[in-house]
């Protein structure tokens, strides 16, 4: 049996089963199980896609997010790419039962990985034009995507802006080459597994979930990009449709995103919280908004400080551990300290979630942050620039620090902690919707429909003996008794 993976970046699950024009996708419902599924912490592209694909949590592949820092010094982060994480991945597992695999797009996939078949880079490709610099493996597939459809885009260059004529355009054209090189390299028979991510979803969400979401607080109801995002559905649905008629029915079809998409309220600024109370201290204060790398940081004096993005990572600056450590290095001070901001942060802005990585994850490797916080459950970007004193008044939501502009660009959408999936299989004994499925869960679940044995680095669990055992929340009737004997558990 075959394995082909649609992966819809930042699908959202209210919008994928709630919207019946999507006939494709209802199709595949109505043949297999679905349900939201939960992604990691932070539930962020970069390491999700990869999460899912080793089975492994953040902390054991060493990966918080598209940016990590590579050491303990104050000299800022290294960002992501395909050789920071080596850990054996679904295709690993099948190429060393001989079977070869296509990836597409998967990220972070630059340098593109090497595996047994083909690979083409994803959103983090610099260039598709440069030989010098391939972004598929081999190389020559390059020539061959070319043929297909011109230029290959892996990306929006300059997503976050307001021109949203050209950015609706820009990712329509994209997603467009993208999966006539899908339907393309999926309509070959030199493939095991099957694996394609489309970044376009989320680029959609993020410029344009304003214009769909009454609810949002920028709203503007009658603008001509009302319909964009539920017309990129449209797209993606028609799109898959013609993948699907191309496969033969000894294949397991999974559509899944890494995450989903909520709208974003606005942003915490949470240098500008850790400099009031005086947990960052700085040389001089800035007289505009400042990123924080451009700071003149006090180390010395300096407690604790944080990056922006969707979620916020705070390192705290530990004596022998940071080279102008603050915090006493005894477990005391270090805990005691952590706890007391763990409990501060909670409660800056209502709904806020934070974690310590050895409470989350099953390991802790390279160097990660002290805390992760979702501010609001994510209704809140965190804003990593400070100055916001200095700053115009009026770009303040509130008299907190709560702002409504992104310092990153125009951002409507965050992502959401539960994604989506549908996974189809005429030997698949679970049927309808199931709650309660992980991220981690799917890739033991595809091994084990097509008979390989699943790594013991593994994390997840299977989705069928989840079901058998009660793990997961589904009526009697959605376990198919007689295909449960097909994979052994019925003896
Ligand atoms: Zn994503």
């Amino acid at each position: 049996m075959k394995i082909l993976v649609l992966g819809l970046d930042c699908a959202a699950p209210e919008i994928l089963f709630g919207d019946e024009r999507l006939t494709n996708i209802r199709r595949l419902m109505s043949l297999g199980a679905w349900g939201r599924l939960e992604s990691v912490i932070p539930p962020i592209t970069v390491p999700a896609w990869m999460c899912y694909a080793t089975s492994q949590d953040p902390g054991s592949l060493g990966v918080y997010g598209f940016r990590n820092r590579t050491d303990h010094s104050y000299a800022g982060l290294g960002f992501a790419t395909s050789r920071s994480i080596q850990e054996l991945a679904i295709w690993d597992q099948l190429a060393r039962e001989g079977k070869r695999s296509i990836i597409l797009g998967v990220p972070p996939n630059f340098p593109p990985r090497k595996v047994n078949g083909i690979s083409v880079g994803c959103f983090l490709t610099p260039s598709t034009s440069d030989p010098s610099v391939p972004y598929t493996y081999p190389p020559e597939i390059a020539a061959e995507i070319a043929d297909l459809v011109g230029e290959y885009e892996t990306d929006v260059k300059g997503f976050r802006t307001n021109d949203k004529a050209w950015l609706r355009d820009s990712i329509f054209r994209m997603s467009k080459k993208f999966w006539t090189v899908v339907q393309d390299f999926a309509s070959r028979d030199d493939w095991d597994y099957f694996q394609c991510v489309d970044i376009g979803l989320d680029r959609v969400h993020h410029g344009f979930w304003k214009y769909h979401d009454p609810e949002h607080v920028l709203h503007e109801p009658d603008s001509p990009f009302k319909d964009v995002i539920r017309d990129y559905y449209l797209h993606l649905d028609h799109e898959i449709g013609r993948v699907l008629a191309q496969l033969d029915e000894n294949t397991v079809v999974l559509v899944m995103s890494d995450h989903g998409a909520r709208r974003l309220d606005g942003g915490f600024c949470i240098n500008e919280w850790l400099v009031r109370e005086k947990l960052l201290v700085l040389h001089e204060y800035p007289k505009a908004v400042t990123p924080f790398e451009k700071l003149k940081v006090n180390w010395a004096e300096t407690r604790a400080w944080s990056e922006g993005g969707y979620y916020a990572r705070i390192f705290l600056n530990v004596k022998g551990r940071e080279a102008e450590g603050r915090i006493g290095g005894s477990a005391e001070d270090y805990g005691g300290f952590r706890d007391e901001l763990r409990s501060r942060l909670e409660a800056v802005v209502p709904g806020t979630l934070v974690f310590k990585p050895e409470e989350i994850y099953k390991t802790v490797k390279n160097v990660a942050p002290d805390l992760i916080v979702h501010f609001g459950g994510l209704a809140y970007r965190s804003i990593g620039g400070v100055g916001y004193d200095s700053a115009d008044p009026s770009i303040r939501r509130s008299a907190e620090l709560v702002i409504l502009e992104n310092d990153t660009g125009p951002d409507d959408c965050n992502h959401a902690q539960f994604g989506a999936f549908i996974l189809a299989s005429g030997n698949l004994p679970l049927q309808g919707e199931i709650e309660g499925a992980r991220l981690l869960d799917l890739a033991p679940t595809l091994l084990e429909l097509v008979g390989s044995d699943v790594p013991s680095s593994m994390q997840g669990r299977s989705l069928i003996g989840a079901a058998v055992r009660g793990e997961l929340t589904l009526d009697q009737e959605q376990i198919i008794r007689e295909r449960l004997s097909g994979l052994g558990y019925l003896g």
